[in-house]
């Protein structure tokens, strides 16, 4: 029998094909994608304005269906960690973090990472698969159906869960078409941030394609410790990454901006001395209020040999940004204690083996 199509995940253009090649008429995909995303319909029999006929044809030859939510783990701090399982053994995670004027959905790209940051856990895990878009967009569906009930809704989506999404581009894309699409969650630009570890020649092609905001894994300021701490780094260095930023920042026609994430590992990367080496490099490349710092305090996991910074150390570092006129954040580590905080996303990957031969492959 032949697989069925699943359509979560198509976009406009993909939609009005389908359409096509079934012979209806294009208004059907506003039909269809209003059902799906804002009416919350998860069959076919549901979407009344639809003939008899036509229904009964989805049916047979397509399908959306959401797939199987093994666990739903609510931390101390309201913080909501989803583990979903993609086929055979392969699963993903999903962070929801509630703040105060907003709410965040943290989700995954890819089954695993390739990049092996020696700080992360996910990288740690090895890299399984890519996702298709509409195992990505199941992500935010399957959120958006649970915080319903409790009134809860998210205003703000960030592509920061497991995986390189720069290295998965065309689902990710489309899933960031959807994010934006008014038929479907209609969240503004700003709302909706890709961060990467630099790929650098497909954030050149992000920068065209996709307007979306940009947040940048950097974690250090110099070639010598990024080669360790991101090893994607020996490919992509970090003036060619700087220079793809600076590209970034000009492509768009609205004012962009690109957040550069910054991991506080102790005595690694968090001397007032590192301070003053990023707040040169980022005021050499950018100026104003075109480049933010957002210090992230390393959260552990059961193989790390690091420490996260004290808090007086980060405290200091963030002084010497502040007064280079860089404007700079502490991220809170929320949900730790349901290993849900950036990092401690690990999934489950089918063979551990992988991770070396995938980053070989990727630094080769
Ligand atoms: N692959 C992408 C997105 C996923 S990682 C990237 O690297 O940007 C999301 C963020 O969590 C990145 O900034 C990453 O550097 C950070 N991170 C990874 N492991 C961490 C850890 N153990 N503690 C704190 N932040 C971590
Ligand atoms: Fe992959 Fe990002 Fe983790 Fe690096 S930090 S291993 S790029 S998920």
């Amino acid at each position: 029998m032949l697989e069925k199509q699943n359509l979560l995940g198509l976009t406009q253009e993909q939609f009005k094909k389908f359409f096509s090649d079934l012979d209806e008429k294009p208004f059907r995909t506003k039909q269809i994608m209003q059902w799906i995303y804002h009416q919350g319909a998860s069959n076919f029999d549901d979407m009344h304005n639809f003939s008899k006929d036509l229904r009964q044809k989805l049916r047979a030859i397509a399908s959306l269906e959401l797939p199987e939510v093994v666990s739903i783990n609510n931390s101390k701090d309201g913080v909501i960690k989803w583990v979903i399982k993609l086929g055979e053994e392969n699963h993903i995670e999903t962070v929801y973090i509630p703040q105060k004027d907003r709410g965040t959905l943290c989700i995954s790209s890819q089954v695993g990472c390739a990049l092996a940051c020696t700080f992360c856990s996910t990288g740690y895990q090895g890299f399984n698969r890519n996702l298709k878009s509409y195992e990505i967009i199941a992500q935010v569906l399957i959120a958006q159906n649970h915080l319903k009930e409790s009134k809860k809704r998210i205003s703000n989506v960030v592509f920061m869960g497991m995986g390189e999404p720069l290295l998965n581009e065309s689902p990710v894309y489309d899933a960031c078409e959807l994010l934006l699409d008014d038929w479907a969650f209609g969240l503004s630009r700003r709302r909706v941030t890709v961060s990467s570890s630099g790929i650098v020649p497909a954030l050149l092609r992000m920068s065209d394609k996709v307007p979306v905001s940009l947040a940048i894994s950097l974690h250090a300021s110099n070639d010598e410790l990024r080669d360790v701490l991101v090893p994607i780094n020996q490919k992509y260095p970090i003036k060619e990454l700087m220079k793809a930023c600076h590209y970034y920042l000009n492509a768009g026609t609205q004012e962009r901006h690109v957040l550069f994430e910054y991991v506080m590992l102790e005595g690694v990367n968090d001397s007032v001395e590192h301070a003053r080496s990023l707040s040169k490099l980022l005021n050499y490349w950018f100026k104003g209020e075109s480049a933010k710092v957002n210090l992230i305090p390393f959260n552990p996991f059961p193989e790390t040999k690091y420490q996260t910074s004290k808090e007086s150390t980060i405290d200091k570092f963030q002084d010497v940004l502040f007064r280079s006129g860089i404007r700079t954040t502490t991220r809170r580590t929320r949900g730790d204690d349901v290993d849900a905080a950036c990092g401690q996303l690990a999934g489950k990957v089918l063979d551990k083996s992988r991770r070396n031969a995938g980053r070989n492959q990727l630094l080769s």
